[in-house]
């Protein structure tokens, strides 16, 4: 799809317009997926025999800082990156340290299932990474190798260690719910999580499974998650003053000081709680695709524009076509809900 005809007001040669949908919301954070490719193969997002793009098809370290440079001066603030495994990307940290130094960016986060954290903490701290969300659905070796159908669970857990070790102090662990699959991980990984002081999230089953085997019924809830957890380790209080730009609603132990790495505990809940109307987030893929929501069924192609060697204003304005086409809401579970034709893995989470 083509940039809309939209005339925005030019401030130094780029569109002036902020990221600001049909509905109101202000896009400022920008999800960089840096590559498709991964080490392992969770059942819930790729497929076991997989191929991957051609990497001449990925965009370059360059490529994505010229999007990111032309974002900011939209309004977009916060950068995360994510794949794919963006660790499988060599010398991601050197993308880091030049995503820091765009005027305007004010913080790069990063999705990783940690398996080559250990390798990678010390460049990545160094390199000025604010935060770190760290994939983990289970503590047992067999749940792990079912999910991930890949050995790895004590890369992941060494990852950790080093991560703590060398100073990334803001690390999350994601962890999604599958019914049927993860009931008897909740508990082990929410007092890991309070052990370690990290602040675990609840993420419940999306339908962006590459096998397509999604189905409403494997959704385990957070609110059946959280009822286990305060059955089993605590009573829990909603925190009062949630950012509203985040989509998980945060959740602290009674029985933990306030300020204790490891008092919160968070739930991510799209299929039962959709919070679409405090969407701020604009998706790349690897690829060089603009996506305006995870379930999108429609792409913006700044691969092209880029490799066409455009001008900054064309960027914007193809940013600004893609969030003004945003929809209200994914209605996942509505007679009109369609599957994206991409999976998770090819997006970027
Ligand atoms: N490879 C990295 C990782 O696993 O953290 C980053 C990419 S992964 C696609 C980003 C996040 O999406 C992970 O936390 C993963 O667990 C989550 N995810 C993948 N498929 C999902 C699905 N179908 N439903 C819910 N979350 C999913
Ligand atoms: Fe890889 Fe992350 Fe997808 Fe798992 S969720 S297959 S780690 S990209």
């Amino acid at each position: 799809m083509n940039a809309s005809q939209s005339s925005p007001q030019q401030e130094g040669g780029v569109a002036a317009e902020k990221l600001i949908d049909a509905f109101g919301r202000v896009h400022t954070d920008l999800r960089v997926s840096v590559t498709d490719r991964c080490n392992i193969r969770c059942r819930y997002c790729m497929p076991l025999d997989v191929t991957f793009k051609p990497r001449e098809e990925l965009l370059s370290f360059e490529e994505i800082e010229r999007v990111v440079a032309v974002a900011a001066e939209l309004g977009v603030r916060s950068i995360r990156l994510t794949g794919g495994e963006p660790l499988v990307r060599r010398d991601l940290h050197r993308l880091i340290e030049r995503l820091l130094a765009v005027a305007g960016i004010d913080e790069v986060a990063l999705t990783s299932n940690g398996l080559l954290l250990k390798q990678q903490a010390a460049d990545l701290a160094a390199a000025g990474l604010s935060r770190i969300n760290v994939s983990l659905d289970s503590l047992r070796e067999e749940t792990f190798r079912e999910l991930a159908r890949s050995d790895g669970l004590s890369q992941v857990l060494a990852g950790l260690a080093e991560a703590k070790r060398v100073g990334l102090n803001q690390i999350r662990l994601n962890a999604v719910s599958i019914r049927g699959l993860t009931e008897q991980d909740i508990v082990p990984l929410a007092r890991f999580a309070r052990e370690q002081g990290f602040h675990l999230r609840f993420i419940e089953f999306m339908p962006l499974d590459a096998d397509q085997r999604w189905s409403q019924p494997q959704v385990l809830s957070g609110s059946d998650v959280r009822a286990v957890l305060e059955e089993a380790v605590g009573p829990l209080q909603p925190v009062a003053g949630n950012d509203p730009g985040q989509p998980a609603v945060d959740y602290r132990y009674a029985d933990m000081p306030a300020d204790t790495a490891g008092s919160l505990v968070g739930f991510i809940d799209p299929v039962t709680q959709p919070f679409c109307q405090r969407c701020d987030r604009l998706r790349l893929t690897a690829d060089g695709q603009f996506r305006n929501c995870l379930f999108s069924t429609e792409e913006w192609d700044a691969r092209q524009l880029l490799r066409d060697g455009c001008e900054d204003r064309a960027l914007a304005e193809l940013m600004q076509a893609c969030v003004k086409a945003k929809r209200e809401a994914h209605g996942i579970g509505t007679p009109s809900f369609t599957r994206p034709g991409r999976a998770m893995y090819e997006i970027g989470g």
